[in-house]
């Protein structure tokens, strides 16, 4: 499942196919505007250089929060402390908006900003950890791919992003394997 602050973190994109179309898409315009859109945010486009390694630099360590907790490793204080500043950063107001299921208090985010955004990716984060389990957190478990995702399937045992790209991409990755070592022993028979 896609939520914002996976989005985010998969801005850094992998070649799933093992290919060579692996790429860091957060500097370029056309996915800053499409990552704005998607989740309804608004920040100036492109970002500047200063916001751009902000932003970097957040996700890396973000990416590397997220894959440490689906390790099982708790959360420490430190880290709690670094969300909480990336929090701090993008001030929200409460709203009351009629929607088509009945009234509801909505936070919006006050400024238009990429610090405004980085604190909204820190605070869906946050959620994801007072809502679920950071151990619910995966990364794909195909190597090329490293997609990370909340698995939200009850049996917990999602292992891929996406069961008919990259699972069926390592089932034939297996198969060949399996066929190439088969053939390779019955060449030491003869
Ligand atoms: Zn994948």
């Amino acid at each position: 499942m896609d939520r914002l602050w996976t989005d985010f973190v998969n801005s850094d994109y992998h070649d799933w196919r093992g290919g060579d179309r692996s790429e860091d898409r957060l500097g370029k315009s056309s996915w800053q505007q499409d990552f704005l859109n998607r989740w309804q945010l608004e920040a100036q486009v492109p970002a500047s250089t200063e916001e751009e390694s902000t932003m970097r630099s957040f996700r890396d360590e973000l990416q590397s929060l997220a894959i440490r907790l689906s390790a099982g490793t708790p959360l420490t204080e430190k880290d709690q402390a670094w969300l909480n500043d990336f929090m701090r950063s993008g001030g929200v107001i409460r709203r009351l908006i009629s929607q088509d299921q009945g009234l509801d208090v909505k936070l919006v985010p006050i400024h238009a900003h990429w610090f405004q955004v980085m604190a909204e990716v820190a605070a869906d984060f946050a959620l994801t950890l007072v809502e679920g389990e950071g151990k619910r957190i995966r990364c794909c478990d195909n190597p090329d791919c490293r997609w990370v995702f909340y698995d939200d399937t009850r049996s917990r045992t999602q292992k891929y992003c996406d069961d008919k790209m990259c699972g069926n991409l390592m089932k034939v990755r297996r198969f060949r394997a399996k066929r190439k070592l088969e053939s390779s022993e019955k060449k030491n028979e003869v």
